[in-house]
């Protein structure tokens, strides 16, 4: 269950007084949940009530009042309920901070899952079973559309929307050179082993550059270090094209060297 792996990680990596915090918050939201599940049961019972109005031997006139009360108040009710799954079922709007994505050309499904914290949760890349298609709260798996020439071109756009539903704010590019920890373990492991002791890919993708590749938004990135740097809407595009996430690092060729950068989206 996602919600005890999450309640589990504040307590094991916060400090007491930061756990206690985060335990309420948890507490806050299972009480939401148990909200939801209650104006469920409502609007269950009031459609038993309104199925037994139909059968029963009431005044006609009687009938057509207490139905349409009913009807108002399941109509109510579940616009209520609505409204909660979509902003709290497991994870609330304000606590996604990413969106972690990956397309299986074995199964053919595009899968995304939000993140609330980058460094700590796992990619949809690793969580990927092949044929799994239970979708969750913070889960989304879709079959590739038939006759879709350009599969990366449309799984950008299903990503696209859910940012934009998720999380709109996301516009800025921030960079933070990593190169110093690969430079450090460089003699002393090999690359792989690095790349897996930084969590690639299990917390994060790794996206190579080739020699050649010249792009605005990583130049502009690169020279403007832990500055927010917007992005227009292709910029955006091609980002999240290109890693199929809303984070990653990328290894950039600079002359003899590879510089390694971890860039995400932020607001
Ligand atoms: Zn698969």
């Amino acid at each position: 269950m996602v919600r005890q792996d999450n309640q589990n990680r504040h307590l094991r990596s916060l400090p007491n007084n930061q756990s206690m915090n985060n335990l309420h918050h948890d507490l806050d939201d299972s009480n939401l949940i148990d909200k939801s599940i209650n104006e469920m049961q409502d609007i269950l019972k009031m459609r038993t009530e309104l199925a037994k109005l139909n059968n029963s031997d009431s005044r006609p006139d009687q009938i057509f009042i207490n139905h349409n009360f009913l009807k108002e108040q399941i109509g109510f009710y579940q616009r209520q309920f609505e409204r909660l799954v979509s902003e709290n079922w497991i994870i609330s709007k304000g606590e996604i901070k990413a969106i972690s994505a990956y397309t299986c050309n074995r199964c053919r499904t595009f899968s995304s899952r939000l993140i609330v914290d980058p460094t700590y949760d796992m990619t949809m890349q690793v969580k990927h079973r092949c044929g799994d298609i239970q979708v969750n709260g913070n889960k989304v798996i879709i079959p590739f559309e038939e006759g879709v020439a350009d599969i990366d071109k449309w799984a950008t756009e299903i990503l696209l929307n859910q940012i934009n539903s998720c999380i709109p704010s996301l516009k800025y590019l921030i960079t933070q050179d990593v190169s110093n920890v690969f430079d450090f373990f460089a003699g002393l492991m090999e690359k792989d082993s690095i790349r897996s002791l930084l969590g690639i890919p299990d917390r994060v993708y790794l996206y190579s550059l080739e020699n050649h590749d010249k792009i605005s938004w990583i130049d502009r990135g690169l020279t403007n270090m832990g500055e927010k740097i917007e992005l227009d809407h292709f910029e955006i595009r091609d980002f999240l094209r290109r890693v199929n996430s809303t984070y990653a690092i990328f290894e950039i060729p600079t002359g003899p060297k590879l510089k390694r950068v971890y860039m995400r989206l932020t607001d």
